[in-house]
């Protein structure tokens, strides 16, 4: 008998419930800054200071940012770039990728998950292997779904996995595929081990660098020039536009041989809309912003924000996760602590996000605390002050997985 979807659907609901893991969207109605005016689970809308954001540099709400997006206003992308969407604002913004990255070539997609999608299924397919770091992004491992090859994942931040992966599937090609900075933990890949294997394994290296890029490395170029690697070691990397660079949209960097063959085969960016214009000409400007002096300071900034975060979260004996990024998260362990610790900092002005499973592993429920160059001083003195004050956020209890 045909299994019936209803059914289904109300049993997933029903467990999801039970288990405190159905999610819901805040609406956000106005944002000044860290500031946000949001509607809360009870209806009624109350200022909020944002610690959940991927916006690390502020560069959202940049006035030359905002300026470019309103010069290049459009609506839409017209057609794919194959057939008539590709704009002179998308072939500016390729060719300063480039010259930032310094690296060959650069093709834009509408979103760093359909880059990932794009380019394992591009590059693999069956009788191929692609070995992932177990904490990698959920795009990288469905893009490996996707391409229909062998998907081995190893320990987290362990070369020496990878290396045993590899070693165990010799025939077939093979791609060695990494977050930069996990996005839910903070800490940075070994990138230069995990080169020095992609090279003995004759494997190519390909660097998801979502939350580097803007903050790490020289004129914030990111994970892979923090290294001192470049395309000769890590022949692709993925550079998105909705975390430091405030935009939306993402870029595959490359050689011209692999971005060439992304460009004709990429069924993710051959078969969608350009993004629009607009957004191109946006980032282009947050990218001017990235390399230029003030760039310098404002990571500074960030830094000195992260300092001062780590250093009175220490204070007050908060587990937090060793992380020397923005992304600084601290494990709950169970679900509903997790819940309820956002929920006490909510009602204390404090907007930060609980993160469950299955996005972190089983037990390993945290808040995902997240800094900027635009939060000052007392902002995140407030915020300790009310971790300090919520039990939950003092007795971790972390069960597997941590
Ligand atoms: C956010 C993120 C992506 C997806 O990028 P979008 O542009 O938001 O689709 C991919 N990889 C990592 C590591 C990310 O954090």
């Amino acid at each position: 008998m045909r299994a019936r979807l209803s059914d289904r659907i109300a049993a997933q609901r029903a467990r999801r419930e039970q288990n405190q893991r159905t999610r819901v969207r805040r609406t956000c109605l106005r944002r000044d800054g860290v500031r946000c005016e949001v509607v809360g689970v009870d209806g009624a809308r109350r200022w909020l200071l944002n610690f959940c954001s991927n916006d690390y540099l502020g560069l959202s709400q940049h006035p030359q940012v905002l300026a470019a997006l309103h010069a290049a206003a459009s609506a839409g992308g017209t057609a794919s770039h194959l057939v008539c969407g590709h704009a002179a604002e998308h072939a500016v913004l390729e060719q300063a990728l480039c010259d930032w990255q310094q690296a060959p070539r650069a093709l834009l997609f509408s979103s760093g998950y359909a880059a990932n999608l794009a380019v394992l299924q591009a590059l693999l397919g069956q009788g191929d292997v692609c070995v992932q770091d177990r904490r990698n992004h959920a795009s990288l491992i469905d893009g490996a779904r996707l391409a229909g090859c062998t998907l081995k994942r190893y320990p987290h931040g362990d070369a020496d996995g990878a290396a045993r992966q590899l070693g165990a599937h010799p025939h077939g090609a093979a791609v060695l595929a990494t977050d930069a900075v996990f996005s839910m933990d903070g800490d940075i890949a070994p990138l230069r081990e995990l080169a020095a294997v992609a090279c003995t394994q004759d494997a190519l290296l390909y660097v998801d660098d979502a939350h580097g890029a803007g903050v790490l490395g020289p004129d914030g170029c990111g994970s892979v020039a923090a290294a001192g690697l470049g395309v000769d070691q890590v022949p692709l990397r993925l550079v998105t536009f909705g975390k430091a660079l405030g935009g939306v949209g993402a870029a595959v960097i490359g050689t011209d041989a692999l971005v060439e063959h992304l460009l004709q085969t990429a069924r993710a960016a051959i078969y969608t809309t350009a993004m629009p214009p607009a957004q191109a000409a946006a980032t282009a400007a947050a990218l001017a912003v990235v390399q230029s002096a003030e760039g310098d300071a404002l990571r500074a900034r960030l830094q000195e924000n992260i300092a001062r975060f780590r250093s009175g979260a220490a204070r007050l004996g908060l587990p937090l996760l060793p992380s020397v990024t923005a992304i600084q998260p601290l494990p709950v362990g169970e679900d509903g602590a997790a819940l309820a610790l956002s929920r006490a900092l909510e009602s204390c002005g404090y907007w930060v996000g609980a993160i469950r499973p299955p996005t972190v592993p089983e037990g390993g429920a945290r808040l995902r605390i997240t800094l900027s160059a635009s939060h000052a001083d007392d902002q995140i003195d407030g915020l300790l002050a009310a971790l300090a004050q919520a039990p939950e956020a003092l007795t971790p209890r972390p069960r597997t997985g941590i």
